[in-house]
């Protein structure tokens, strides 16, 4: 029995399924999630002392490779000044003009623990300043783990949402409307019946969730345009896409201004911190400026805040998006071109850093549908011989890839000769 297996079996005693939070049971690709000891660089350690090549980086913070110096020596200063306060610290403020200075848009931010609070805050915000309840999301995005949030589309554009999760009240879900990612005249028709009923629309400017679907041209601007006309506020979830599609974000990126932006991974380096900020007169209403209550023991926690503005430091010094859209797209192009020569239908999209695998045949991905539309069995497989071989993807079929800045070319060429193998086993 190797050591991940063993281990496995003694977290179900004690741990529902065994893992902390589902997508790390491999439950999508099948087999036995592998137990890591340690991570450097672009490369993690497995119990029984294997070395990976790892494409999920912590999920995403880990954007300049694990056990980053900077960050591990700000967390190491800032630990012998004790682990929290519960009261405000300076740091607090150096963070809070780094996020503004960074995303423009932003005028203020709140710091919270983790993406899943950050967006449920944004919406209850946007929820309180509009007097609104309903909102609009995006099939196949998601948003963190919270009631509003846990929806799926009922069988039309406008009927009621439907709880996603047992423990999810109908009366909630029912103020959930789910429309179709990168299709403008769905979201268009719905506005055109109930847009002033909508508080917000919280959309992933590129969709992580899903595998990795960038926006339509116009998509993004669209919604700008729709919120703008029904007084709706727009929020970008960039808890994946800030600070790594482009140090500004996806909004940087496309150059589209939201109203909120949501954020987290990235922004702790490492530690559990999400934030959400965005225009001021908004921001306004959240206590003790105004009415909307959210709160926090832990946050801005001063370990939390050392690491994320370490993080953030280290991403303003050098040109690192640049690089790390060229390694994706040297990776996906070259896993393409692999693909095409063993007669395996597939094909790829990546944004930045970010990167999506699609076993199909079609030529592009764009929605929803076509993602889930993939050959999820064939994914399993090659998952598997890739883990075998030392490459560590997401075990999911619906989870984009992340470059961090410490991958090498050797560790690119590596995945690609993996891949040669993996592909021709399928
Ligand atoms: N929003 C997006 C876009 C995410 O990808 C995630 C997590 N994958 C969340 C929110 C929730 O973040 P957390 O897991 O930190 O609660």
């Amino acid at each position: 029995m190797s050591g991940s297996e063993a281990l496995f079996k003694a977290a179900q005693a004690h741990i529902p399924g065994g893992v902390n939070s589902p997508v790390r049971a491999f439950k999508g690709v099948g087999g036995t999630p592998v137990f890591f000891k340690k991570g450097e660089g672009a490369y993690l350690i497995d119990e029984d002392d294997k070395q990976y090549i790892d494409y999920v980086g912590s999920w995403g913070p880990m954007i300049l490779g694990h056990n980053f110096p900077p960050v591990m020596d700000a967390v190491r200063s800032a630990l012998d000044n004790g682990l929290g306060f519960g009261a405000p610290t300076a740091i607090e403020t150096e963070m809070a003009d780094k996020v503004c200075e960074i995303m423009p848009s932003i005028e203020m931010v709140r710091m919270v623990s983790s993406g899943t609070e950050a967006t449920m805050s944004a919406i209850r915000l946007a929820r309180g300043y509009t007097g609104r309840d309903k909102i609009v999301k995006f099939e196949g995005c998601y948003h963190g783990h919270s009631d509003s949030l846990l929806v799926k589309a009922g069988s039309g554009a406008l009927t009621l949402g439907e709880p996603n999760s047992p423990g999810v009240p109908a009366s909630l879900a029912e103020h959930t409307l789910t429309l179709e990612y990168n299709n403008l005249d769905n979201v268009r028709e719905a506005f055109t019946q109930v847009g002033e009923q909508v508080a917000c629309i919280i959309v992933e400017p590129v969709a992580g969730n899903m595998n990795c679907i960038p926006p339509q041209p116009g998509f993004l601007e669209g919604l700008r345009e729709i919120c703008d006309q029904y007084g709706t506020v727009l929020i970008f979830d960039e808890v994946m896409t800030g600070f790594r599609v482009a140090l500004g974000g996806a909004q940087a990126y496309y150059n589209v201004k939201p109203d909120l932006t949501t954020l987290g991974k990235v922004i702790g380096g490492g530690l559990p911190v999400g934030a959400f900020g965005g225009k001021k007169e908004i921001m306004s209403h959240i206590a003790p400026l105004g009415p909307v209550y959210q709160a926090g023991t832990l946050s801005g926690n001063p370990l939390a805040m050392s690491a994320g503005l370490a993080m953030l430091n280290s991403l303003c010094e050098g040109d690192v998006h640049e690089s790390l859209s060229a390694k994706a797209e040297y990776l996906t192009q070259g896993l393409e071109v692999i693909a095409a020569r063993h007669n395996v239908p597939f094909t790829t999209n990546c944004v930045g850093g970010m990167f999506g695998l699609f076993f199909t045949d079609k030529s592009e991905v764009t929605d929803f549908k076509g993602a889930t539309a993939c050959d999820t069995e064939a994914f399993g497989r090659f998952f598997h011989a890739m883990l075998d071989q030392g490459i560590y993807l997401a075990p999911s079929a619906f989870e984009a890839g992340f470059i961090s800045d410490a991958h090498t070319e050797a560790d690119l060429d590596a995945t690609l000769a993996a891949a040669d193998k993996a592909f021709a086993a399928l």
